[in-house]
C-alpha cells in the first residue's frame, strides 16, 4: 500500500494497489502543479482524507488541495462514470520518495492530442531531483 501526505499533514491519501505507472501530463493545470498521478476509483482501494479545498476545472473534475499548506493531493471526477464509479487520482509527489521511486512514468498529452504517449524508460525517481 502507498500513502501520501501534504506538507502539513492535514490531507492524506491511501492507495492499496501497486500502480502500473504514474502519469505526467502537460495540460495547463498539471504542468503548473508538477503533479504525477496514479489512478483509481473512489472507495475501491484509493482514498482521500482530510479537509481539502477544490478547484473545479471545467465540467469533469476538480483538483483537491490542502488549504493550509497548498499541496495538490488529488483530482476527483465531478460525476459518477458510466461504470457506476467515480475516478479519483492521487498525486504521488506526496508519497515517500523511496516508496514510489521505481514506478514507470506514463506520458499523457493533455495539452494537444489528449492521447497517451509511449514510455521513455524514466521512473518517478527521475522526476524527483
Ligand atoms: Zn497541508
Amino acid at each position: 500500500m502507498l500513502k501520501g501526505s501534504c506538507h502539513c499533514g492535514a490531507v492524506t491519501w491511501r492507495y492499496e494497489a501497486v500502480p502500473e505507472g504514474a502519469t505526467a501530463c502537460n495540460c495547463t493545470a498539471c504542468r503548473r502543479y508538477g503533479a504525477l498521478w496514479i489512478y483509481g476509483h473512489e472507495g475501491e482501494g484509493v482514498q482521500l482524507d482530510g479537509p481539502t479545498q477544490a478547484y473545479v476545472r471545467g465540467t469533469s473534475l476538480a483538483f483537491h488541495f490542502c488549504a493550509r499548506c497548498g499541496c495538490v493531493a488529488a483530482w476527483r471526477a465531478l460525476h459518477i462514470g458510466e461504470n457506476g464509479k467515480r475516478r479519483l487520482a492521487v498525486n504521488v509527489r506526496l508519497a515517500d520518495p523511496e516508496a514510489v521511486a521505481n514506478i514507470p512514468i506514463d506520458h499523457f498529452d493533455g495539452l494537444d492530442t489528449f492521447e497517451d504517449l509511449p514510455r521513455d524508460g524514466r521512473c518517478v525517481k527521475d522526476y524527483w531531483f
